[in-house]
């Protein structure tokens, strides 16, 4: 039974046309995320242990099966694609990938193409995104302060993720900061960060730390709750509740002060499952219904198995009728076990 189709076509649903991807609970699925590699230049203390083993190279699918998979997904409905990992641009000639999807975008069928980058490469990507149609790119940045930095990414470098973030504004390409809340690390650095972003014309999003995959220290050292950041941010600045939304899970504020937008991520005080448009797709063909289970579906087969999309359509149906209502994420002082096993680079944030 194909429960997705099946819900589609039931008289009088309030859904779009059945080429459209439609899950049990009547979302309409419009997103893909896609990890198109598990390995970064980075290793962030909350995302990565320091030592970590990857994928061995042959086990990835090469840019022209990722370009056959997404584009699957683009004639199933999907209208925003964004690259992610890992660090995306280490994927040696992504920008071919780029370009190739670019295609979506000259025909109407892609709304937009986009990425989520630490910004260790922007500089050298970045006229080149734009080129492709690229208009607003997430760059992941947690503290403005170079010690910090380095302390954070382990191998990263502050000046090299500025230039890339002015020469990606050079370009004409919109950015997003996305900084995770970090307990005793960049709490007290907040307000700082929000007048810079705003400052510069970035609007800013905090993302709680999610417990995925095992890393070298613990979790609930690190959990800062966004409800206690955003009231103490409330005692500082004037913030008004917006409807303003990405397509993402976020929940945004207009800070007065500034005029610029300050975004919420909370995957563990706030439950945003009920709109979830989005699945995600691994560098291996594997994919994910939700980013917080284990439940996943192997895409790789059914695209080698055959030239012609037919078995690749009919997996894709199976899946997402089978994306769950929800994740349980829980940081659990008991177990001190990440409540998913996968890394957030191997699903990609
Ligand atoms: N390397 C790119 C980057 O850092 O933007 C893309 C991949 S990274 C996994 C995507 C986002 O996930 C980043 O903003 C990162 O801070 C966030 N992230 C990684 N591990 C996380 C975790 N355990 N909890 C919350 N956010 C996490
Ligand atoms: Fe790399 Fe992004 Fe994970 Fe940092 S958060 S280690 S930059 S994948």
């Amino acid at each position: 039974m194909n429960i997705a189709r099946d819900i589609a076509e039931r008289p009088g649903a309030t859904t779009a046309p059945s080429s459209q991807m439609i899950d049990p609970f009547g979302r309409a699925i419009t997103y893909l995320r896609i990890s198109v590699t598990d390995r970064c230049d980075f290793r962030c203390v909350y995302c990565m242990a320091e030592d970590m083993t990857f994928l061995p190279k042959r086990d990835l699918l090469t840019l022209e099966e990722l370009d056959r998979l997404a584009t699957a997904f683009v004639d199933k409905g999907v209208k925003k694609l964004r690259l992610t990992g890992g660090e995306p641009l280490v994927r040696r000639n992504i920008m071919h990938l780029i370009r190739s999807l670019s295609r979506h975008l000259g025909t109407g069928a892609l709304e937009e193409l986009t990425i989520t980058t630490n910004g260790s490469q922007l500089e050298r990507f970045a006229s080149e995104l734009a080129d492709c149609g690229v208009k607003r790119i997430n760059v992941s940045l947690d503290t403005l302060d170079e010690v910090k930095f380095k302390a954070i990414t382990r191998w990263g470098d502050l000046a090299k993720v500025m230039a890339g973030i002015r020469a990606a504004q050079k370009a004409g390409i919109k950015i997003k900061l996305n900084a995770v809340a970090l307990k005793g690390f960049n709490d007290g650095e907040i307000p700082e960060m929000l007048r810079w972003a705003h400052g510069e014309g970035m609007d800013l999003t905090l993302i709680e730390t999610m417990p995925l995959g095992e890393i070298d220290g613990d979790r609930t050292d690190q959990y800062l709750p966004l409800s206690a950041v955003r009231a103490g941010l409330s005692e500082r600045f004037t913030l008004a509740d917006i409807p303003y939304k990405t397509g993402g899970p976020a929940r945004y504020v207009e800070v007065e002060e500034t005029g610029g937008r300050l975004g919420f991520i909370t995957p563990l005080t706030h439950n945003f499952c009920e709109s979830c448009n989005r699945v995600r797709l691994t560098c291996t063909g594997t994919l994910y219904m939700c980013l917080g289970q284990e439940d996943a579906a192997d895409l790789r087969t059914p695209l080698r198995a055959s030239e012609s999309n037919e078995l690749l359509s009919n997996a894709i149906d199976e899946a997402i009728g089978r994306k769950p209502k929800g994740h349980d994420f829980i940081i659990d002082r008991e177990t001190r076990k990440p409540a998913v096993s996968r890394h957030m680079s191997v699903t990609g944030g």
